[in-house]
């Protein structure tokens, strides 16, 4: 198909469209199939020995170390297991540093002697892999000569069963590192830096007189952002199948300025992709919860309930991969990108997380007592530590090509990391940070550990929604992650950053008591310290507003715009010291994450510079030069018998014609460049050199999709796009 063909096919195709019935339940109830396809602790539970099934209780519940002995037996139940529920295959799952979700698949058959075949499956094929690992990145830690990796079953993930129209496949759940040990993918950083949060968490919770806290772990629920478009249109567009977002379209007349997108009447046909898709994500044993739409056309939400940050890492990833499955089958495209419209609202993926464990509950949960409420404020109190000395951190965690495109553009976030307390519990840290002083009469005097202690708000009063780091109650919430990368990344960020703040605090209260302070006393001392120190962290008003740059700066709070800034946070002396001391990243870990995301910045920025010119070259330009010719014709005939031909807008489409063409030119001499020395200049060059040029053949192209005639105009409107559903 050639010129406009292929965009009329689509719009064809589209309206043609009938949506297939689809009944979330047709005769059962929702308990039936939650988790049905899911290795499950009930599963285990009747299918394991007592022993055994109680062993590895106390590994996934409880964090205990894992009985390498049980491993035959369990590979043997989830073996019968899955062959019952139809399974013939068994991967190891693992989410290698592209964002991506890896399989490695095997048969449960193996040849028997006398050519028939035997289902084998050992308690070693169970708990280690080997694939080929030599095309992830890796970022120089294993030699190209080393092709080997290692996957390892997470036991604290449960496996589960993928349904295929070929055949079932068990999943497992795995870590993936290099033959030295080191970590080549999300999990293995999550579950280090989960072990070092709870043990300086523990640290506290003994200080409160908890004298043997269950393990704390954390939590985090996350909620996906996305668009649904027809996928003729999605299969019409190379820009949005080969680098998920549009690289061209003008600003559509009808955006989102209406406000009548947001919680407004979901389509009928998203309606029964939503219905199919929270089935799949209930056998799967993802509690799929909220639904609604966005504040952008077209564009819709998610919400799992929350779950153990390692479990609600994997169930995210296995959620993206689901719903794009489901959309396709329903005839639409799922697009995670942040931006994958220009003008209109990008995709997050909001984290929010808390920690806790079964003998506590929430510890971000303010309490009824003033003893709770004490050690409500520590942990808050941590959190303000952790994001303000480890801000940049934040930042760097959720950095990526893609999400340079949301963050700080009014629309989510600003790149300045800082946090959202509410009034209520911004009062009560100002009281502790001037010592328990009272700035409200009713209230009386705050001192920690007395009945004067107010009640502490469990509703922050007013949501904000400009912060990117929001207390909301009984959580916080962090806004800046992208809707297309993994939950892991923050998360093993935020979970380190707390264990260095929440291990400062312990010693702290550690040396007073030991001094002889009062242990209330010494609370509210180290708040106070705490407050001091990191209190400028704390800002309740609009982060959209120029006004908070200008104050943030004033504050000393990093500004890091893009990727390019952000990422060097990851490899100063301080942070290689925190993750390395914490045992999550070795600074050799270290540096090939900075390595693998610069590379992922110019791999990224790379494919779109070179579509862009190969789309204006052999889409845009064509249509812009017919259209040329056909005002160009047009005025020599009307010269021709005499008329008076106005020239136009046939000037204007031409030099429109010559900016693109000039911009083109300018890309390709900006790719002509070729690749520098170091990955960093490369990145730069990406930044500065490829992406401005990119717009300017863009803005030249976009200006053109409002000139040349609409049954000539080859790609997909934004108009076409967003609203035909
Ligand atoms: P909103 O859009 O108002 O922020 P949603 O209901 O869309 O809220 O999403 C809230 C998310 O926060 C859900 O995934 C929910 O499970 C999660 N959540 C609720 N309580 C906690 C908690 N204590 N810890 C972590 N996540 C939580
Ligand atoms: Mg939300």
């Amino acid at each position: 198909m050639s010129g406009s063909t292929a965009r009329l096919h689509a719009i064809d195709a589209v309206k043609r469209y009938q949506p297939p019935a689809v009944s979330f339940m047709p005769a059962d109830v929702p308990g039936e199939i939650f988790g049905q396809n899911v290795f499950s602790k009930s599963v285990m539970q009747s299918r394991l020995p007592k022993p055994i099934f109680k062993s590895l209780m106390a590994t996934i519940e409880h964090s205990k170390p894992l009985d390498p002995t049980v491993a035959d037996v369990v590979a043997a139940a989830m073996k019968d297991w899955a062959m019952e529920k139809g399974a013939t295959h068994y991967a190891h799952v693992f989410y290698p540093l592209t964002g991506l979700t890896a399989e490695k698949h095997d048969s449960f058959l193996e040849p028997g002697g006398d050519g028939s075949s035997i289902a084998e499956f050992a308690g070693k094929t169970l708990t280690q892999g080997e694939p080929d690992a030599s095309s992830f990145p890796n970022g120089g830690l294993r030699a190209t000569f080393e092709a080997r990796g290692y996957t390892g079953w997470d036991v604290t993930s449960p496996a589960y069963i993928l349904e295929n129209p070929n055949g079932n496949t068990l999943c497992i759940p795995t870590v993936f590192v290099s033959m030295t040990g080191e970590a080549l993918d999300h999990k293995t950083p999550l579950l280090r830096s989960q072990q070092a949060m709870a043990k300086q968490a523990e640290r506290i919770l003994r200080l409160f007189g908890h004298e043997n806290p269950d393990a704390v772990v954390s939590f985090a629920g996350a909620e996906q952002e996305y668009f649904l478009i027809d996928r003729s249109f999605f299969l019409a567009r190379p820009d949005l199948l080969n680098s998920g977002r549009t690289l061209f379209g003008a600003k559509p007349p009808k955006g989102q300025e209406f406000d009548d997108h947001y919680f407004g009447a979901i389509p009928e046909r998203v309606l029964a992709f939503m219905l199919d898709a929270e089935r799949e994500l209930f056998k799967l044993g993802i509690p799929a919860k909220t639904r609604h739409n966005e504040v952008a056309p077209g564009q819709f939400e998610l919400a799992p309930m929350f779950e153990r940050s390692n479990i609600a890492a994997d169930h995210q990833q296995l959620l993206m991969v689901t719903l794009k499955r489901v959309a396709q089958k329903h005839g639409m495209e799922c697009l995670f990108h942040e931006k994958p419209f220009e003008f209109i609202n990008g995709s997050g993926k909001h984290v929010n997380f808390s920690l806790g464990n079964s003998t506590e509950g929430n510890l971000l949960l303010p309490g009824d007592t003033p003893h709770d409420n004490a050690q409500f404020l520590v942990f808050c109190a941590a959190v303000i530590r952790a994001v303000h000395k480890w801000g940049g951190l934040l930042r760097a965690s959720v950095a990526s090509a893609t999400n340079d495109h949301r963050l700080g553009a009014n629309e989510a976030p600003p790149a300045i990391i800082s946090i959202f307390l509410g009034d209520q519990l911004t009062d009560v840290f100002d009281q502790i940070a001037k010592g328990g002083a009272t700035s409200s009469k009713e209230k009386g005097a705050l001192t920690i550990g007395v009945d004067t202690l107010p009640v502490l708000p469990t509703d922050p009063g007013d949501r904000n929604r400009t912060s990117p780091f929001a207390f909301t109650g009984n959580r916080f919430e962090f806004r800046a992650p992208g809707s297309l990368q993994s939950i892991a990344g923050p998360m093993v960020t935020i979970n380190t950053a707390l264990a260095e703040a929440l291990d400062h605090i312990a010693t702290e209260l550690e040396s007073l008591v030991a001094g002889g302070t009062d242990f209330n006393v010494s609370v509210q001392r180290v708040l106070e310290d705490v407050m001091s120190a990191h209190g400028s962290i704390v800002f309740n008003g609009n982060g959209y507003s120029d006004d908070w740059t200008i104050e943030a700066e004033a504050r000393g709070l990093p500004n890091l715009h893009t990727t390019l800034d952000a990422l060097p946070e990851l490899v100063t002396e301080e942070a290689m010291e925190l993750f390395s001391h914490y045992g999550v990243f070795t600074h050799r870990e270290m540096h090939s994450r900075y390595d693998i995301g610069l590379e992922q910045y110019v791999l990224s920025i790379n494919v779109e510079a070179q579509l862009t010119v190969e789309m204006a070259n052999t889409i845009i330009l064509p249509a812009a030069i017919r259209y040329q010719t056909e005002l160009a014709t047009n005025v020599a005939s009307l010269t021709a018998v005499g008329v008076a031909a106005d020239t136009a807008t046939l000037d204007e489409v031409s030099s429109a014609i010559s900016e693109l063409r000039s911009g083109i030119v300018e890309l390709r001499s900006e790719l002509a460049k070729g690749a520098a020395d170091t990955v960093e200049s490369e990145a730069e060059h990406a930044g500065s050199g490829l992406l401005p040029a990119m717009s300017a053949v863009r803005s030249a192209a976009d200006l053109l999709e409002t000139l040349v005639a609409d049954d000539l105009w080859p790609l997909a409107t934004y108009q076409e796009m967003l609203f035909m559903l």
